[in-house]
């Protein structure tokens, strides 16, 4: 499975780098042909800060952002992208104001929820919100809910990854898409054409990475 990695790099900065592993794979919810390892995009402070300046661009001129949320492991990009909205002489908005990074906790029935504290950072405010990947559009969509019960006003949705068509409305900024990993595709279990051809399942991906199986 390994061996058939490929890596996939963002033109404008090419140490913005994605590998991808083709296979047969699943989550908790659907069958996908790829996995995308953005960890270290996540989690190696040089190239999450290239990431956070390439992220926060389309918000500089003019969207206010008040709070970031970030899922699925984007604090420290979050992070990032908050010190350049913030930053003097590049940001024309944000310059000057304060911006938080928070992220929603789960409840024991799988809800988002913020706590008590947190709140506050939400009712009202401009917000990020700001995921690795978006493939079948449920974290976004159990996000959105979330911000949307706690009073939030969403100033736009960044990713690493975005393989969502836009029905909620508001713009999906992503560094990457599906159009830039041929031959991507995501199936309901019932509808996978991998288990239709026999495939046996590779792996299963959770947020953390994947398990071969
Ligand atoms: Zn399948």
């Amino acid at each position: 499975m390994e061996n058939k990695a490929f890596t996939v790099s963002l033109t404008k900065n090419p140490l913005i780098t994605m590998k991808v592993i083709p296979g047969h794979f699943t989550t908790s919810h659907f069958h996908i042909s790829h996995y995308l390892d953005v960890s270290d995009l996540k989690t190696n402070a040089l190239i999450a800060k290239d990431v956070a300046r390439e992220l926060a661009m389309p918000y500089l001129a003019s969207i206010l952002v008040d709070t970031i949320v970030c899922m699925e492991g984007m604090e420290v990009i979050g992070a990032y992208m908050a010190e350049e909205l913030l930053q003097e002489g590049i940001s024309v908005i944000n310059s000057g104001s304060e911006i938080h990074v928070v992220t929603p906790m789960s409840n024991v029935n799988g809800n988002l929820i913020f706590q008590s504290n947190i709140q506050e950072l939400i009712l009202n405010r401009n917000i990020i919100l700001l995921v690795a990947s978006i493939s079948s559009g449920r974290t976004i969509s159990s996000a959105l809910e979330c911000l949307s019960y706690y009073g939030g006003e969403l100033a736009g949705i960044s990713a690493l990854f975005n393989a969502y068509p836009d029905k909620s409305g508001k713009e999906i900024y992503s560094m990457f898409t599906n159009e830039d990993i041929p031959g991507y595709q995501i199936f309901s279990p019932g509808e996978c054409s991998m288990c239709k051809e026999g495939r046996k399942l590779d792996a299963i991906i959770t947020s953390e990475g994947y398990t071969e199986i």
